[in-house]
């Protein structure tokens, strides 16, 4: 299996990979070998597995798609990826991002975009752009994927793949390269919500080594996601935000989303319309908050303890000035700009307080549906679907604008889910899939999962 996939990875142009290590897998794979001979194997031993870039692997370069860390190998494994390693799973190779999982195309990334298999003029989508390509060609079984502010329901609604972003903290961000250390959520990206439930069997769970970690007295117990699979949906609530199907909704999104509703009545369930007031502020609280705890993070990148320094310099100050504004790509630049500024004196009140408090009331939003008027939420992950390699690269606020429909989930701390629901049109007549995001209340990872294989 892992020789397979090797071959496939190593024969792809589209990108997805930045490191493919044989020696490394193989030899994986026949400790995973030794352990099915003895009957020692669990459901996931010897099946391949890739790493989003953003977690740090012992033994592989973990660059988090910037130059900053072209050279970086880990002395340590992230959490996710030990709990793989135990699990048997074998290390495939790491997969391409935008830097520091900032963007939304992939095109971000240090080293050069990935290509969407279904349509190569076509972005796959980010951060994990790496994750739901390799997924979508068949390049890997698994990935691991990172969501801040929609990095794991974006790239899978564009590559036609299935994604989860579990509820914030359930995952351990030890080792998980920081974006944005209050939103950050790790999960899998795969073929299907059976998938993706075997895989988050296996990430879930307290680590004393994250502080935001949830504990097992919060909930946050291991339990097995595939139980449910197989329950029936009859008589379960969908709600559907009107901000979610308003303007902006390119037509043949809506069309595929409204055609997976359809399903979903067949299969027994009803829909109920409601509001989420607040998801237009998603926009300007998360490119608030998010870049403010950013510029924070990525203070350590100095030149001296970690990553790229740069070769000449006049004194210490000058060497963290060079060494910081070649090792960090102009997106990554930006945000730091804008996270200091939020921060600083002066405006602290203005910006990064003001945010704080309408992502209370963004949340809510959600606690105001769920539970009283619908079991869980349903709509479009993004507005369109993949646009062409290039066409937003030098427009930022363009791309801020696509992740519309999956900020508000992630400043609220609620899990979401990515399932792929048809096509629409690309811009030479090409299929371009539609996602149809999941999203359900706090620990409510098992229903999500059990509504997309329903459905799949
Ligand atoms: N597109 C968003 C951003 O650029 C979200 C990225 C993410 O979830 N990591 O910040």
């Amino acid at each position: 299996l892992t020789t397979h996939f090797l071959q496939r990875a190593k024969a792809s142009d589209l990108n997805a990979f930045l490191q493919v290590d044989e020696a490394l897998s193989l030899e994986q794979a026949r400790a995973a070998d030794v352990r099915l001979a003895s009957g020692n194997a669990g459901p996931l031993t010897g099946i391949p597995i890739a790493h989003k870039d953003i977690f740090v692997t012992k033994g592989w370069r973990s660059t988090a798609g910037s130059k900053m860390l072209a050279n970086y190998t880990s002395p340590f494994d992230a959490t996710v990826v030990d709990k793989f390693n135990r699990a048997g799973m074998v290390t495939l190779g790491k997969l391409n991002c935008d830097e520091f999982a900032m963007g939304s195309s992939n095109e971000n990334s240090a080293f050069g975009a990935v290509k969407n298999p279904w349509d190569t003029l076509a972005v796959p989508g980010g951060s994990s752009g790496g994750s739901a390509a390799a997924i979508a060609a068949r390049l890997a079984p698994a990935a691991t994927a990172t969501d801040t502010g929609g990095s794991i329901r974006q790239p899978a609604a564009f590559c036609g793949v299935t994604g989860i972003k579990p509820t914030y903290g359930r995952v351990s961000r030890f080792g998980m390269i920081a974006f944005a250390s209050s939103l950050d959520q790790g999960g899998p990206i795969a073929q299907s919500a059976e998938d993706c439930a075997m895989l988050l069997n296996e990430m879930i769970g307290f680590d004393a080594r994250d502080s935001t970690s949830l504990t097992a007295e919060q909930g946050n117990v291991r339990e097995d996601f595939t139980r449910d699979l197989n329950a029936p949906l009859k008589g379960l609530r969908i709600g559907l935000p009107k901000e979610y199907f308003g303007e902006g909704l390119a037509a043949d999104v809506e069309q595929a989303v409204r055609a997976a509703l359809d399903v979903f009545v067949k299969l027994g369930a009803t829909l109920v319309d409601i509001s989420l007031p607040k998801t237009s502020l998603s926009i300007p609280v998360y490119y608030v908050i998010a870049p403010a705890e950013a510029s924070s993070n990525l203070s350590r990148f100095d030149g001296v303890r970690y990553g790229h320094r740069a070769s000449e310099y006049k004194n210490l100050e000058d060497m963290y000035k060079k060494s910081r504004a070649e090792g960090f790509g102009p997106e990554v630049q930006r945000r730091i700009l804008v996270g200091t500024y939020v921060l600083c004196h002066g405006y602290y009140d203005a910006y990064y307080l003001q945010a704080q408090k309408i992502r209370r009331l963004i949340a809510d939003d959600f606690q105001a549906a769920l539970g009283n008027t619908c079991d869980v939420i349903m709509g479009p992950v993004a507005p369109t679907v993949a646009w062409d390699l290039g066409d937003k690269a030098n427009d930022p606020v363009a791309n801020y604008l696509a992740d519309i429909f999956t900020l508000s989930t992630s400043l609220a701390g609620l899990p979401g889910m990515s399932v792929p629901c048809g096509f629409g049109q690309g811009e030479k007549n090409s299929k371009r899939p539609v996602g149809l995001q999941i999203i359900g209340n706090y620990f409510a990872e098992a229903k999500l999962l059990n509504i997309a294989h329903q459905y799949q």
